[in-house]
């Protein structure tokens, strides 16, 4: 009986310390000394012992009662400690300020150039868009810019390393205004169409050129359009971005796909004209391109030019922004700093 009662203690001992909850502590009681347990049962067993094992069984069957109960108490006091610590941890303070998402925005290029469509909106024009690989006919046979022309230079124009099919050698799109082809092959007129894009020109990374950059594209064709509804609706589109009291001018140029060709300016946002060094002087601002379409656009997509007329203008969006904001430098718009972009 001695040897069962040591048994019991190596194996209480060794399991109580072992315990990790209190639920298994309480299981390991109720085993040992519950009134069912196995030191119970022994001590009620006493009687049937001979009489002269029965005190000092007895005796040691108390010990190790009284043995087991400091220990089973002890173990709970340290399985108790270590709750009170992690729930500690897990304290939640429900008057702590929430975690700080920060709000995004808008990059001010996207800002603009959704200013841009929506003044055009307003005035009857449908959003297209066009693809940013393009071929040499859509980028500039169409656009009557034959292949001896210097926009086509091998300098200004990403050339992919692609087979050319049909239409010619596959480039990034220099401007936006393949679309306006591209429209008119699979539409009738009237038509009056803006084209937002992406653009890509082999030009250096400085404070005014950047080989990336966006555009938008206007083209408005029907019967009996002319140069004075493009002055007029250009000119309602400078008040509108820059300001009722923006003045407009046009003057003479040159693209191959308009004939004739102007340059619209407005006057200076700055120095409202009086010449200052944002405007070098000049008190105008250079804001786009634009004139009425080449008539040798209209018969490459089947347009009758004897029968319509049109304008188209196209602006760069970097620029506009720049005018906006007072920007002088292009490369702010894509070097993703967040103190200039937050700004915005
Ligand atoms: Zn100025």
């Amino acid at each position: 009986m001695k040897e069962r009662l040591n048994e019991i203690e190596k194996e209480a001992l060794k399991e109580i310390e072992e315990t990790q909850d209190r639920k298994s502590l309480e299981s390991l009681r109720i085993r040992y000394l519950g009134r069912k347990g196995l030191l119970t049962q022994i001590l009620r067993g006493l009687k049937d012992l001979p009489e002269e094992e029965r005190p000092s069984i007895g005796q040691k069957a108390n010990q190790l009662k009284t043995r087991l109960s400091s220990f089973l108490q002890k173990r709970l006091d340290e399985i108790q400690k270590r709750e009170e610590v992690s729930v500690g941890e897990e304290l939640f303070d429900v008057t702590l300020p929430g975690k700080q998402f920060p709000v995004g925005y808008k990059h001010p290029l996207t800002q603009v150039e959704e200013e841009i469509v929506e003044i055009f909106r307003g005035m009857g024009f449908q959003v297209e868009e066009g693809p940013e690989i393009e071929t040499e006919y859509y980028n500039f046979e169409a656009l009557n810019t034959p292949k001896d022309h210097p926009a086509r230079d091998l300098q200004d124009t990403f050339y992919l390393d692609l087979p050319p099919d049909e239409k010619g050698e596959y480039l990034l799109r220099t401007h936006t205004s393949p679309v306006q082809i591209r429209v008119m092959e699979r539409q009738k007129p009237p038509l009056r169409i803006i084209a937002p894009g992406s653009c890509y020109r082999a030009d250096a990374f400085d404070a005014s050129h950047s080989p990336y950059f966006s555009q938008v594209e206007g083209l408005y064709v029907d019967e009996g359009v002319t140069f004075g509804e493009l002055k007029g609706t250009l000119e309602v589109f400078a008040q509108e971005m820059f300001g009722r009291g923006v003045k407009v001018r046009f003057t003479p140029h040159y693209f191959p796909f308009t004939e004739p060709s102007a340059e619209l300016a407005i006057s200076c946002v700055i120095c409202q004209g009086q010449g200052c060094r944002t405007c070098g002087g000049a008190g105008w601002l250079e804001l786009l391109g634009c004139g009425m379409v080449h008539p040798a656009v209209f018969e490459k997509v089947g347009y009758d030019p004897e029968k319509y007329t049109g304008y188209a203008f196209g602006m760069g969006i970097e620029r506009i922004a720049m005018i906006k904001y007072r920007i002088n430098d292009i490369r702010l718009f894509y070097e993703n700093d967040m103190r200039f972009l937050e700004q915005f």
